[in-house]
């Protein structure tokens, strides 16, 4: 479903910009970037990047291309021409399609252009960014940006062990995985959607339908129907009531009647409450869940542990 707000979304982005690291999925990332939170197309997000950055993540492209071919993989380039007169690297930043070379679209190469600040957007509204995330000592998995733990006292950077947090340069990871686990590069490329049964400790299990390729530290990231969103809202409220919506999020849908075809109009929405008093934050407080092609949404995105339930479980909702 396209996203009517892109003009006024670019125009506010610089409004709303926090520092943040993104992937694609672990083979492809983390980087160090700078993100507006609610600019997004199908949930994905749209970063800026430094120019030192963008060298890093060309060098992978290119990497990953040479692997698995450049048919499957778009590559960024830098391309330097010296120093201008402010003593700054003067480079063009270009962005090749290899799999649309050749064809009738004049779509295959984009010359990027940095914004105010520097900062170049690469596969902004077409590549597959999320956020990068670190787990917690205590097995919380949170945003790279969100640096305080919110089950316990640690911080990101003051874990016991931060071998598993640490920034992974992208360039010293050899991608061992197969084919069908390739970042996707490409607008067009399908999940490999599967049904499954997921829960949350004190939410679900609900069916749902996950990439089983897409798991990160056992969690994933499901996408529902709209009847089941219905459950998960009413079973969000339940807690919040009981715990008067300090630190709760809950989904909500509210109904407009059938569209042209006879099938039941819904808006999804998301309220993080705990940001709704928060004067910075207060703008991505409340997300509009859009759904997907298949009219499947992305609840709690990856911000949520969900996990697979075990086939066996029981108290199914
Ligand atoms: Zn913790």
């Amino acid at each position: 479903m396209p996203d009517t707000n892109e003009p006024q979304r670019l125009a506010d982005a610089k409004a709303c910009m926090i520092e943040t690291r993104v992937w694609i999925d672990d083979t492809f990332g983390p980087f160090d970037a700078k993100v507006d939170p609610t600019n997004r197309w199908n949930g994905w997000l749209s970063p800026f990047f430094t120019l030192d950055t963008v060298r890093e993540l060309s060098a992978r492209t290119q990497e990953m291309a040479d692997e698995f071919g450049h048919d499957a993989i778009d590559t960024v380039h830098a391309i330097d021409g010296g120093a201008d007169r402010e003593g700054e690297p003067r480079a063009v930043v270009v962005h090749i399609r290899w799999s649309h070379l050749g064809s009738e679209s004049e779509s295959s190469t984009s010359i990027i252009q940095p914004n105010d600040e520097g900062l170049y957007g690469i596969g902004c509204w077409e590549w597959t960014w999320h956020f990068a995330r670190w787990q917690c000592a205590c097995g919380l998995v949170m945003y790279w940006h969100v640096t305080d733990c919110r089950n316990c006292d640690l911080t990101r950077d003051t874990q016991p062990d931060k071998t598993d947090t640490a920034h992974k340069a992208p360039t010293a990871k050899k991608p061992t995985v197969p084919d069908t686990d390739q970042p996707q590069l490409l607008a067009d490329a399908e999940d490999p959607l599967i049904d499954a049964w997921v829960h949350i400790d004190t939410l679900g299990p609900y069916e749902a339908k996950i990439d089983r390729t897409k798991r990160w530290k056992g969690l994933v990231r499901p996408r529902f129907a709209l009847d089941t969103v219905r459950k998960i809202a009413a079973r969000t409220q339940e807690q919040a009531d009981k715990n008067n919506y300090e630190s709760v999020e809950t989904i909500h849908v509210i109904d407009g009647g059938t569209d042209r075809e006879g099938n039941p109009r819904a808006v999804v929405l998301h309220v993080r409450w705990v940001y709704v008093e928060d004067e910075e934050e207060a703008q991505y407080a409340t997300l509009v869940m859009q759904p997907d092609d298949e009219g499947l949404y992305s609840i709690g995105g990856e911000e949520w542990n969900w996990y697979e339930a075990a086939p066996d479980t029981d108290n199914r909702t």
